[in-house]
């Protein structure tokens, strides 16, 4: 609790944590960890620490990865640990999830003598970037060398407070931008004909978009296009010269994923035929679907029923918010839970990323325990 405090005061946003990274080594060396057990600093930045415990010792290994990035937001709590970061909080609990692998580092090196393999901590930068994810950076640069599988997990406001949630296969969305720019050409508002008019393309392209979904895609797969930005003109009587239009899709199906490019170039080709207008189109990819391993996901189920019991494990649904731990999962079996944090009683029911967001610390040991038992029964079943 202490930890999670020190973090949710001093957050940092992505690739900037250079003072939560250097907490991190300091803290680990408390528990015992020499330099050479530790990298930190990846992405050409000072920021996010690898930490082995038994590197050398025969075995299987699994990683446990934590993310330790914080957001562009205004605190509005008040309380003794409140952001001293003007401008920059801990709005999505990733202070929690800091402290969390830290509390399991200490469990695992007070009993690395009886573990029958290698355990990798991954105190990872940026999940929130996007473009220039954490766990994309720490794979290109030898964070899953050698790992068997991996295991994550995130704390959860609309789950109740104490309960675990889990989910084989599928879990969260993929996220995905788009980038449109409709070229036309401006003119007065009085003659048309003088003029090629790209707010037409823009608007047929915004009801266009949206019978890819009714009309191509299975209605048992979930995809959602949402457009976030349209811009243009500049005054009631001018027809613009260009349209920019940006937006988020979420998906869960891989193949679904990858067969939207073509879809929606082939809507904005069909629409430049019909406007005359030009068009630059570009299909941004960002974060994978979380698709979690069954093997790893039962182990977790399994831990959490054996600790918390039976009453206090249970299946998430679909989640449309994107985790950057599907990186991960694209190499190895993975495997990534939620620890329900939501108390109404405590305000901790706020969502993710608002300025009201806190984290109930009464649950934080559960965490713990289950990032700890996970890696434990893990190198058990794999010995
Ligand atoms: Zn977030
Ligand atoms: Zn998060």
């Amino acid at each position: 609790v202490a930890l999670r405090h020190h973090f949710h005061a001093h957050p940092e946003l992505s690739w900037k944590e250079v003072q939560t990274t250097q907490k991190i080594v300091e803290t680990l060396k408390s528990y015992g960890f020499k330099e050479e057990d530790l990298r930190v600093g990846f992405g050409g930045t000072s920021s996010g620490v690898i930490a082995d415990i038994n590197k050398d010792v025969d075995g299987p290994c699994i990683a446990l990865r934590g993310d330790i990035d914080a957001l562009p937001i205004v605190e509005e709590n008040d309380v003794s640990y409140k952001s001293q970061n003007e401008g920059v909080m801990h709005a999505c609990g990733h202070d929690a999830h800091n402290a969390l692998l830290l509390g399991a580092a200490k469990v695992l090196m007070s009993m690395k003598d009886e573990l029958p393999g290698h355990v990798r901590l991954l105190f990872q930068p940026a999940e929130e970037h996007g473009i220039k994810a954490g766990a994309n950076i720490m794979i290109k640069e030898g964070a899953l060398e050698g790992v068997d599988a991996i295991y994550g997990q995130h704390v959860w406001a609309s789950v109740p407070s104490g309960k675990i949630q889990y989910k084989i296969g599928p879990f969260m969305a993929s996220a995905d931008g788009f980038e449109l720019k409709i070229q036309g050409k401006g003119g007065h508002g009085s003659a048309p004909q003088y003029s090629v008019d790209p707010t037409i393309a823009a608007a047929n392209f915004v009801f266009n978009l949206q019978t890819i979904i009714s009309r191509e895609i299975d209605p048992q797969d979930t995809v959602v296009m949402s457009i976030g930005k349209l811009q243009a003109g500049s005054a009631f009587n001018i027809i613009p010269d260009k349209v920019g239009i940006n937006g988020t899709i979420r998906t869960f199906n891989p193949e679904v994923r990858n067969s939207l490019p073509d879809r929606m170039q082939r809507i904005v080709d069909g629409l430049c035929t019909m406007t005359r207008c030009t068009a630059d189109f570009e299909y941004q990819k960002m974060i994978p679907t979380t698709i979690n391993d069954e093997e790893v996901e039962l182990i977790a189920k399994d831990v959490a029923e054996d600790i918390f019991g039976a009453d206090n494990v249970e299946e998430s649904p679909l989640i449309m918010g994107g985790e950057d731990f599907a990186f991960y999962q694209e190499k190895i079996p993975g495997g990534f839970c939620f620890v329900g944090i939501g108390n109404p009683d405590k305000g901790t029911d706020n969502p993710h990323h608002s300025p009201h967001f806190n984290v109930d610390d009464e649950v934080l040991w559960k965490g713990v325990a289950t990032y700890a038992g996970v890696a434990w029964k893990y190198l058990v079943s794999h010995k």
